[in-house]
């Protein structure tokens, strides 16, 4: 099946009680057993619920995997990513990562008696196979929130083979419509499931997504065991939200190819980040590894913070909000916003400068963006 027949099909098969086309919400936290051990593959909302069950086999299906396993919030499925390791371990992750992922691994991994170690995108594309560090996992996220650089993740996938390292990329940002890093050679996707997956502003959920059995049954170990688990409710909203993402990323990336373009044009942006539009070499990687640039658009403005303040507060269209990949356009400072926990050196060093705004485009008429912008 092509990626839109399984948005719509995959992990949905009809109630077997009752024929219904969409099967009903499990808002139940435990199952009867007629007698002791009697269930029916179900005995305790945390360890199973059929309409999760229903949500991590969509997921699966959508990024190529054998298995999809959900949390109850993108920070949560990190979390369990992150305790695949074991003490004295390193991962090596990018500076530009979501400013949360960036204080679970600079506040957290240290008392888990973890290594962490960052590098740039420019320098990890540079990495050969036979010189890479010795690391247990590599983290990226690609495109990377907020500045859209892209990671060569075929060629991150040799180093990490080479090395036996774990490669995990954070897709939130592409969404297996635009990018599916297990075929790539990444061992471990991470979803925010509250942006693209979603997609309406209405859930916080998290997924995990590998083809491994064993890291698959250490991840569902950690689910179970840590508890982090979403309701059904949000397993329902967000595979009902998944039924529309191909058409909603198609909208997306038009909309933000739109505002990106009229952008490029305004003397008071000094910089458009948008992958399409990005440097040769970057751009190259992204078309090699994405089937679209996605709906994320990142615009320095001349002036610094002052000048970015008063264009977050003159838009109309766009929301001032965090988060991303909802219906509707949103549009955030980093600085202060989303990677306020990343430490204002390191922000300035990688990038992250005052002046910059990012730009979430929804799925309105591209027209009325571009005027908003
Ligand atoms: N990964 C990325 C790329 C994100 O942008 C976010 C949140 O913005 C997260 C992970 C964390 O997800 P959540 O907010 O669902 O916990």
């Amino acid at each position: 099946m092509r990626i839109a027949t399984l948005c719509v099909h995959a992990g949905m098969t009809p109630d077997p009680a009752t024929g219904a086309v969409v099967p009903p919400v499990y808002l139940t936290s435990t199952y009867h057993q007629p007698k002791v051990g009697g269930h029916k593959g179900f005995e305790y909302s945390r360890t199973q619920n059929p309409t999760r069950q229903h949500l991590e086999e969509a997921i699966a299906a959508l990024e190529g995997a054998r298995h999809g396993i959900c949390f109850a919030s993108g920070m949560a499925a990190v979390d369990a990513a992150v305790r695949l390791l074991k003490p004295g371990d390193t991962v090596l992750s990018l500076y530009d990562v979501y400013g949360g992922t960036y204080r679970l691994l600079s506040r957290l991994a240290g008392p888990m008696g973890l290594k962490e170690t960052y590098l740039t995108v420019d320098k990890l594309n540079a990495m050969e196979p036979a010189s890479f560090p010795d690391v247990q996992m590599i983290w990226v996220e690609s495109p990377t929130n907020p500045l859209l650089r892209i990671v060569d993740i075929r060629r991150l996938a040799l180093c990490a083979a080479a090395k036996g390292a774990l490669l995990v990329v954070d897709n939130t940002f592409a969404t297996p419509i635009l990018q599916r890093p297990l075929a790539l050679g990444a061992a471990v996707v991470v979803h925010s499931g509250t942006k693209y997956l979603a997609g309406h502003s209405d859930v916080i959920i998290g997924a995990l997504a590998t083809n491994d059995d064993e890291l698959a049954a250490r991840l569902r170990f950690v689910q179970n065991a840590a508890g982090a688990v979403p309701g059904p409710m949000d397993c329902f909203l967000t595979h009902r939200g998944i039924k529309t993402l191909k058409h909603r990323m198609t909208a997306h990336c038009e909309g933000a190819l739109a505002v990106a373009r009229a952008l490029s044009q305004v003397r008071g942006v000094s910089r458009v980040c948008y992958p399409g539009l990005c440097d040769d070499t970057a751009a190259a990687i992204a078309r090699s590894q994405m089937e679209g640039m996605g709906g994320i658009v990142t615009i320095e403005i001349r002036g610094g913070r002052d000048a970015a303040m008063k264009f977050l507060e003159s838009l109309k269209v766009f929301t001032l909000a965090e988060s991303l990949g909802g219906v509707e356009s949103l549009a955030c400072h980093p600085a202060t916003m989303t990677h306020a926990s990343i430490p204002a050196d390191v922000r300035q060093a990688i990038g992250i400068t005052d002046g910059l705004v990012r730009l979430s485009a929804g799925i309105e008429d591209p027209q009325d963006l571009v005027e908003d912008a």
